[in-house]
């Protein structure tokens, strides 16, 4: 029988051997864990003092279960009052049911949006992954043009069924749309609904740029899953790919990784460390320093990039002194 003593001693070697913790699956938590395995990597969400809040408030216990991961002390399940927290938020509404990793990871920033008090410091998170577009709406019967500005928080690229490149699913979705028959829009100008012509384009980019590889499909109520390879690289330079003016070179720090099917599957996590840059592979407790994280994907067809997490190049980043929870 192994003594509560030597857990923690066998806990905190791993700790430190690896410099990352890995994380207990509590009724399938592993898509949470996934995702704190990537906050964890988002260094500037740590920096933020947040010290006030009750059971429900997410921000407060995100920035306690980081701390602890980060920390040295010996925590068997640093997580557990993040994912109450969670629960409290009626969020995993069942337990034991898969969950759709950016759903939740919307969610959260959603929630810590909504709950803080600190209004500034609520945008000021928000607008670490907020990335701006403006829609254009063109009526084909009186070419007027409804123009509208909006923004989300993580890109959705639809996977096709084939193979796929990262920069040739973000150039179809700034491809122009032809919107017709249920789809089509109502023109203020005509006072109809008529068929329309949407484009979007690119306003702002965040410094944190989280995309979300659609690769769920639904039809006739059940849901699969489109295993095909995404390419991606490890740095990417919007300005070339989509003729932006602006340039805005990023480098990939976490990748989410689903593997099996859609109604049954798991999450795992890869996150590169801020300080050695070294890859990092967490799968729940199970955690792999000097992961390689191309070969992985090229190996194994049934694990599949899911959600990547970039960081914009060349820029001092700190919070503003003033902010504070
Ligand atoms: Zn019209």
């Amino acid at each position: 029988k192994t003594s509560f003593w030597t857990k923690i001693c066998c806990y905190l070697t791993l700790v430190t051997l690896t410099g990352m913790r890995g994380l207990s699956n509590y009724c399938l938590s592993c898509c949470v864990n996934s995702l704190l395995q990537t906050f964890s990597a988002t260094w500037e969400i740590a920096v933020y003092n947040i010290n006030k809040g009750d059971a429900r408030n997410v921000a407060l216990h995100l920035k306690r279960v980081l701390e602890a991961m980060r920390g040295d002390l010996p925590q068997l399940a640093p997580h557990r009052d993040f994912l109450h927290c969670l629960d409290q938020n009626r969020f995993r509404r069942k337990i034991n049911v898969q969950h759709d990793a950016d759903e939740v990871f919307l969610s959260i920033l959603n929630l810590i949006h909504q709950q803080m008090d600190n209004r500034v410091l609520a945008g000021e998170i928000q607008d670490l992954y907020k990335i701006s577009v403006e829609t254009h709406l063109q009526c084909l019967k009186c070419n007027s043009i409804q123009t509208e500005t909006s923004y989300m928080l993580s890109f959705p690229l639809y996977v096709k069924e084939d193979d796929n490149s990262l920069e040739g699913c973000m150039n179809s979705f700034f491809e122009h749309q032809e919107l017709k028959g249920i789809n089509s829009c109502f023109c203020a100008h005509c006072g109809t609904k008529n068929s329309s012509r949407q484009g979007v384009k690119l306003l702002s980019l965040p410094r944190i740029l989280c995309m979300n590889l659609k690769r769920f499909r639904n039809s006739r109520g059940s849901t699969h899953k489109l295993d095909c390879r995404v390419s991606f690289p490890e740095t990417f330079d919007f300005s070339q790919s989509l003729q932006h003016v602006f340039s805005c070179r990023y480098t990939l720090y976490a990748v989410v990784v689903h593997s099996g099917y859609a109604m049954c599957g798991h999450y795992t996590a890869y996150v590169r460390h801020r300080e050695n840059e070294r890859w990092y592979y967490a799968d729940d407790s199970y955690v792999q320093r000097n992961a390689s994280l191309f070969s992985f994907f090229f190996f194994c067809c049934s694990r599949t990039a899911y959600m990547l997490m970039y960081r914009r190049d060349s820029e001092e980043w700190r919070p503003r002194p003033e902010l504070s929870g």
